[in-house]
């Protein structure tokens, strides 16, 4: 008899031990950026449980995946991540995930490859910074509804009602930031920053882009990147250059250094929210909010 109990009892704890998994009834998915996990809370609500890995400030070009991350993604009913190497160091552990059968999505993939802009410097071959472009944005939207309605029919109404809001205030936003970008000269739109995060928006709004580190922030600029951004200041007579939150500013004040020691003058225009959100709770902490922060910062300084 003790010996049936023993065995009993272990079932259920070896049983208990293999699935792990949360049983809320809630559908569990863990998202990457910031960015990312403001989207799939605005569609999925109170139906899914959204576990982001990387909060504000946070780089993820840089970005490995701790114990906890592993465990985390393993529990997940679906990974969503930003894809074109975006975040080059957990490729191999989404393949992992992949393999353990959990659906693993690159929001990318709501994109035509026609759409993206080359970038040598990703082994994607693609520039991933697609969410400075809020018509790209607007197609990650549907895609993410599309994906979450799939992997959850009894909810698809639900998800798809809030991405249809979603969509409404995405459309608003553009049409603020376009309002105020307006105001800004054409000759003014120049846009020089820590790193290459804003070729979308330089597309989509017509800004010249200048980034001092390349797309990854992988490599440090060197003294010729600064020397040829500094002339490109002041050839252009560039009113003003910005930090990004989720890269040491370092690089950008051996720029203005650079620019000050020939007798000519710019201004560090304030920190733009790149790779990251700002701090949850506040405005910036939300995609809308940091675009528009983004845009007054921006079009404030260099007028
Ligand atoms: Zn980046």
């Amino acid at each position: 008899m003790k010996q049936f109990i023993l065995i009993a009892f272990l079932s259920v704890f070896l049983l208990g031990c293999k699935d792990t998994k949360p049983k809320d009834g809630k559908f569990h998915i863990v998202t990457t950026t910031s960015m990312i996990t403001d989207l799939v809370e605005n569609i999925g609500g109170d139906k899914v449980v959204v576990q982001g890995l990387m909060g504000a400030g946070v780089d993820p070009h840089l970005y490995k995946a701790s114990e906890g991350d592993v465990s985390k993604l393993s529990n997940a009913d679906m990974i969503l991540y930003g894809g074109l190497h975006l975040e080059g160091k957990l490729v191999e552990v989404f393949e992992k995930m992949q393999k353990q059968n959990i659906k693993t999505v690159a929001v990318s993939d709501a994109l035509d490859k026609k759409d993206l802009i080359g970038s040598t410097l990703f082994a994607s071959n693609y520039d991933p910074h697609i969410w400075f472009d809020v018509t790209n944005w607007e197609k990650i939207t549907v895609f993410v509804a599309d994906q979450l309605s799939a992997a959850r029919p009894e909810d698809k109404a639900f998800f798809q009602a809030n991405a249809t809001a979603y969509l409404a205030k995405l459309k608003t936003l553009e049409e603020e930031i376009k309002a105020e970008i307006a105001t800004l000269p054409v000759d003014k739109r120049r846009l020089v920053t820590a790193h290459d995060a804003f070729s979308y928006f330089g597309r989509a709004y017509q800004f010249d882009v200048v980034g001092l580190q390349g797309l990854s922030t992988a490599t440090e600029a060197g003294v010729q990147d600064v020397q040829k951004t500094a002339a490109y200041i002041i050839d252009h007579k560039v009113k003003a250059v910005f930090i990004e939150s989720s890269v040491p500013k370092r690089t950008v004040e051996a720029l203005q250094k650079a620019v000050n020691s020939k007798n000519h003058n710019v201004v560090i225009g304030g920190t733009l929210f790149s790779d990251a959100l700002g701090n949850p709770g506040t405005p910036e902490g939300t995609y809308i909010g940091m675009f528009k922060f983004n845009v007054h910062t921006i079009v404030s300084a260099l007028k």
